[in-house]
């Protein structure tokens, strides 16, 4: 009995696209293979029209760009929009009317670590696993929606309208050591905290003030982080279960831990004898954390090697503890 392997007899358009592109390649590469005699699955009926091509007669070349023409990768999503919020935001918060390629360039800024310029950067192109990540896998949609709050979780969800734990606790941390220099509380605004590296303070002479614009962007970039960090550990460590949620010490324990972590760099920056003409100023570090230390900047540079906390913020023991 003779069998046939290649025809699209049910009608289904699927399979028939899938078959006809292939046939397509196979035609266009030619195998220089001629299928066997006496293979009765290479032979058709003889009132049936063959619509895709034969198994026998594909090479693996062929199979392989078939299936890949048949199964296109996703489109990629567009920087452009969160790139337009960053503009309009720029011009309200920071009083500068930046270009795109200026966008681009603060996110690579010296300013920020190298985990919140990959934080940055991944956000603005929407590449993290949230809700349009699973909102175009069938049957996955749910993984796209905050467990806590019940609506679609987007970057812009996570830092800005959370109601679990962590969001709202360290941005108000984060303002406890912004007003130190700051009237003005940090902005809410999602493309204000993606823009953050693009405050232009002047000094008198014209030149860009660069102990008056770190300060905006080492609480606004970790805190974001540290937001993140913590939304990661709730939901994919810990599987949304509430008993497992952080605690406001742990909380507080974690910001506090990363901006340690920063002022730490800062400081051991300033030592010209290591980082030689890349030192920092010390006199811009003293300006950044200026009303933010705990310590003297000499005390603090020489306290950077040992654990303990050099801003102004003491950190928090869980109740109970009596140590
Ligand atoms: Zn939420």
């Amino acid at each position: 009995m003779e069998e046939y392997r290649g025809g699209t007899e049910t009608g289904n358009q699927a399979d028939s696209g899938y078959n006809h592109q292939i046939e397509i390649i196979i035609r266009k590469e030619g195998t220089g293979r001629n299928p066997p005699e006496h293979d009765p699955a290479t032979n058709a009926p003889q009132n049936t029209i063959p619509s895709g091509a034969k198994l026998s007669a594909m090479p693996q070349k062929g199979l392989y760009r078939g299936i890949k023409l048949a199964n296109p990768p996703p489109p990629r999503w567009s920087p452009d929009v969160n790139i337009g919020r960053i503009e309009a935001c720029a011009s309200e918060h920071y009083g500068t009317a930046p270009t795109p390629d200026r966008i681009w360039l603060s996110t690579r800024h010296k300013d920020l670590s190298k985990k919140t310029k990959e934080f940055i950067w991944k956000s603005i192109h929407d590449a993290f696993k949230i809700v349009k990540f699973w909102d175009r896998i069938e049957g996955y949609e749910q993984r796209g929606i905050c467990q806590t709050c019940e609506s679609p979780e987007s970057m812009e969800h996570i830092l800005t309208e959370c109601e679990a734990p962590g969001r709202l606790q360290v941005w108000t941390l984060a303002n406890e050591l912004w007003a130190r220099r700051s009237n003005t509380p940090i902005p809410e605004d999602y493309g204000a905290l993606l823009g953050c590296c693009l405050s232009d303070f002047k000094r008198p002479d014209g030149k860009s003030d660069k102990g008056l614009n770190r300060p905006p962007r080492i609480p606004v970039s970790e805190s974001m982080h540290v937001i993140w960090k913590i939304r990661c550990e709730r939901t994919i460590t810990w599987g949304n279960d509430p008993s497992k949620f952080h605690s406001p010490h742990e909380i507080h324990n974690k910001w506090l831990q990363a901006i340690n972590t920063r002022l730490r760099m800062d400081s051991v920056q300033t030592n010209k004898k290591i980082f030689k003409d890349k030192a920092l100023p010390a006199k811009t570090v003293l300006r950044t954390w200026e009303g933010c230390l705990k310590y003297n900047l000499h005390e603090t540079r020489n306290l950077c090697g040992k654990t303990g906390v050099l801003v102004g913020i003491a950190p928090r023991r869980p109740p109970g503890r009596n140590r």
